[in-house]
């Protein structure tokens, strides 16, 4: 056990030994029950995990897959979208969200955050769809009437806390578009009561090891109450076979691993009590930041019960946020910045054709945020310590 922080002790960004400690008996036991049986993939321990996250989902079904990325695009994949058809996500993600449309052969077009939550802004989404055709044409010409048009809502739960779901559903009802969740960062997260991952047609979600729910290498779901959802991506990240050397559809492989099952069963029953850890380390920074007028701290959007997957704080201009991550790294603290460049400025996608100033918000975003250390085991101490530094490199670059 830790007696305290050493003014010189490493803060990480992300703790994952502290997590592990936590189930380190539990996984060794269930390593060793699937080391013993040899069921490496697809074994026992997925399809528990399955049912156990759906009903922490509150879905019918959820579909084990090699990553979060391969989600999202299964996840696409099986609405069997026009080829080519547009999808609504914003400037403002980890380029994941992006990559999974281009992979599942439709067209990212991406929307400005609102600047205050930093979340999909509805009205946005709203004057894009209405510069697509808006409803009475989108009626009149089908969804696959012109080619390219938008078919799909793909929201991001960015750094905890749901988008505005309310005003999105209702869009994607008066434009008959299915909404797709991106809820890589909000496992456990909800919204008026209802969680993360049940409100679109379906949903994708990530268990990268730094995720809240992280396995031990990659690991995703998609998670949906539509039986013919459920069935297609199971079977598209399965080769497309649903019977043993028998492809009914093309597929690929993206099936969940056993071991990463055996940790993830053993984590899920700990994220209640981990994300409430973090709501409280985030209240905690909330009570030790307030006072600093040089930062904009994170706003939380009535209705949401956020699970602070990242903490992240504004720099106001004027001030350096590269001399205070210095200062911040130098202290020995992991602070980080997510994400420094927004998809539309990003190389990769260039040929979207947006240049600097498309998203104001999302470009603001990218320039001032701060992600300060949290997870579920912060000690107030190091609390202190992340927010004494930075008050102090605050001053002195200002
Ligand atoms: C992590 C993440 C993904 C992708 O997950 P991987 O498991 O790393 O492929 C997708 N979208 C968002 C918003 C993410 O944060």
């Amino acid at each position: 056990m830790t007696t305290g922080t050493p003014a010189d002790d490493p803060i990480p960004l992300v703790d994952l030994r502290a997590a592990h400690a936590e189930v380190a008996e539990q996984v060794r036991e269930g390593f060793d029950r699937v080391l013993a049986t040899g069921a490496y993939i697809k074994g026992p321990d997925v399809g528990a995990f399955e049912q156990e996250y759906a009903a922490f989902s509150g879905t019918r079904h959820c579909v084990g897959t090699a990553n979060g990325t391969d989600a999202v695009e299964l996840a696409l994949r099986a609405l069997e979208l026009p080829p080519g058809g547009g999808v609504v996500l914003p400037a403002n993600t980890f380029v994941a969200t992006a990559e999974a449309v281009v992979r599942a052969g439709l067209r990212p077009v991406l929307v400005d955050a609102d600047p205050e939550h930093l979340l999909i802004d509805p009205a946005r989404v709203a004057e894009t769809l209405e510069a697509d055709g808006g409803a009475v044409a989108a009626a009149a010409a089908g969804r696959d009437g012109r080619p390219g048009r938008i078919t799909a809502l793909l929201p991001v739960h960015l750094n905890g806390q749901l988008a505005p779901m309310r005003p999105l559903l209702d869009l994607a009802a008066e434009y008959g578009l299915p909404v797709v969740e991106d809820a890589a960062q909000s496992q456990g997260a909800t919204q008026h009561g209802r969680p993360s991952g049940s409100w679109g047609r379906v949903a994708a979600t990530s268990f990268y090891p730094g995720k809240n729910l992280g396995a031990y290498g990659d690991a995703g779901a998609v998670t949906t109450s539509h039986d013919a959802l459920a069935d297609a991506v199971r079977l598209i990240g399965d080769h497309g076979s649903g019977r043993k050397y028998l492809h009914d559809r093309f597929g690929f492989n993206s099936r969940m691993d056993t071991l990463q099952a055996v940790v993830l069963r053993a984590k899920l029953r700990r994220l209640p009590a981990w994300n409430a850890a973090r709501r409280a380390a985030a209240a905690r920074y909330h009570a030790l930041l307030a006072d600093l007028d040089t930062l904009t701290l994170p706003r939380t959007l009535p209705g949401n019960e956020h699970v602070w997957h990242l903490y992240a704080v504004r720099i106001h201009p004027g001030r350096s946020r590269d001399a205070i991550l210095a200062a911040l790294h130098e202290a020995g603290i992991g602070a980080g910045i997510h994400y420094p460049v927004p998809v539309h400025l990003q190389p990769a996608f260039r040929s979207l054709g947006h240049g600097p100033g498309s998203f104001p918000a999302a470009e603001q975003a990218a320039r001032e945020l701060l992600t300060l250390p949290l997870f579920p085991q912060i000690t107030e101490a190091q609390q202190t310590r992340v927010a004494e530094t930075l008050a102090k490199a605050l001053t002195r670059t200002s």
